[in-house]
């Protein structure tokens, strides 16, 4: 076991890590952020950042000296930095893992060799693919690119081969996933922790929705039947467990037809999780500091039905935050902000959450709120 008085590194110092950050100096270890952006949000609250790329040597050997675990906040570090630092030093997640998870093309292909269903996908490097994919996932599709995809960015819809070359040529002609755009009932996730000792801990299954490719609003408990959230859990669990993942991840799924397909694997924790640090026992950022330095894993037990809502930085104009007082005034409203300095469209630059006794009174609640917080910056409002 690490124990508190340690000192722990992130790679990667953006919200995720900036969260981590706080759940680790309050349980009082030190915290080392890499970032090579001088005004990282994990940075700023870090024992000490380190502004540097991931791959500066001179950075690697001092977190690799310096700490004695290192865990990462998102999936496109590169897996060489892990393998180069877990051989100095404790590394969770491990470098296999998180190059399975970087890359559609290894994520879906993993998913499909371990008989975990998915939409119908095809993969296209080359022009003749592109024909063969629609063949196999229909005309009405989704071109997403292999890596680097995030809240939506590089993939675009399509429909017949026409529309396809042209997203192709859009993406850059990167290898891609084509995947058959599927009628969504709803969209759901699991977010868990899995410890070097194997055991796991889900929390309660979340209600993901979406607005222009981003996610906007998580309800919890979700509102799907027992047999979806058990099966959700089921899954999400032996996904970790085929990875041997240590650490705290999160499966994205689509209910469509009554049936689950998982959408994708984040060997991290996730935005449909950041509710876990109002309404549960343990919180998934206290979970990554435990299960990253071997401590037992920690109760995920909801406490209260509660909804996260994003704020994009569509909600700040010309450069004003949006009136807070509006959310301040509800008694069980929780905001959190990122201490990011420049606002853009579709940045996220925090979130909240709103308690109440019913998922569908948070969610009349937080919508209210969502709405008082957009009209002084209109365009941006949820429809319920
Ligand atoms: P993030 O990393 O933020 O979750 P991403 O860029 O990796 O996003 P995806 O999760 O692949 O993107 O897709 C974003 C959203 O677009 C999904 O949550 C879903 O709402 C919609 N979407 C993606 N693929 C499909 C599909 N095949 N059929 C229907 N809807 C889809
Ligand atoms: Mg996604």
């Amino acid at each position: 076991m690490i124990l508190p008085g340690a000192t722990l590194g992130m790679l990667g110092g953006g919200q995720l890590g900036r969260m981590f950050t706080v759940a680790a100096r309050t349980l009082g270890y030190n915290v080392i952020v890499l970032d090579p952006d001088p005004d990282s949000p994990a940075g700023k609250l870090a024992s000490d950042h380190i502004c540097a790329d991931y791959q500066d040597t001179t950075a690697l050997v001092y977190l690799a000296t310096t700490c004695n675990a290192v865990s990462t906040e998102f999936e496109n570090v590169p897996a060489t930095t892990l393998e180069w630092l877990a051989q100095r030093c404790v590394v969770r997640p491990g470098a296999r893992a998180v190059a399975i998870t970087q890359d559609r093309i290894h994520e879906k292909t993993f998913l499909r060799d371990h008989g975990f269903p998915t939409a119908a996908f095809s993969v296209v490097r080359s022009e003749p693919d592109l024909e063969d994919g629609l063949r196999t996932v229909g005309d009405a599709a989704v071109l997403k690119i292999s890596r680097f995809g995030y809240d939506g960015k590089g993939q675009e819809r399509v429909s017949g081969l026409a529309d396809l070359q042209r997203a192709w040529a859009n993406l850059k002609n990167e290898a891609c996933v084509l995947e058959q755009l599927v009628p969504l009932d709803s969209e759901v996730s699991v977010v868990l922790a899995r410890g070097a000792d194997g055991a796991v801990a889900t929390w309660p299954v979340g209600e993901n929705r979406h607005r222009e490719g981003i996610l906007d609003i998580t309800v919890v408990p979700a509102r799907v039947s027992d047999a979806i959230t058990r099966e959700a859990e089921a899954m999400a669990r032996q996904i970790a467990t085929k990875l041997e993942y240590v650490g705290v991840m999160a499966v994205e799924f689509f209910v469509s037809g009554g049936k689950l397909l998982v959408n994708e694997i984040a060997p991290r924790p996730h935005n449909s999780g950041h509710y876990t640090l109002d309404a549960c026992v343990t919180d998934q950022f206290e979970q990554q500091v435990r299960s990253l330095c071997g401590l037992p894993l920690g109760e995920t037990r909801l406490l209260s039905p509660v909804v996260m809502v994003n704020l994009l930085g569509d909600l700040w104009r010309d450069g004003h935050a949006p009136p807070w007082s509006s959310l301040l005034a509800h008694p069980r409203a929780k905001l959190h902000l990122y201490g990011k300095r420049e606002a853009r469209p579709g940045r996220k630059m925090g979130h909240f959450t709103v308690l109440a006794d019913t998922a569908e009174q948070a969610l009349t609640d937080a919508l209210e709120i969502q709405r008082l917080l957009a009209r002084h910056a209109p365009g941006r409002e949820s429809v319920a």
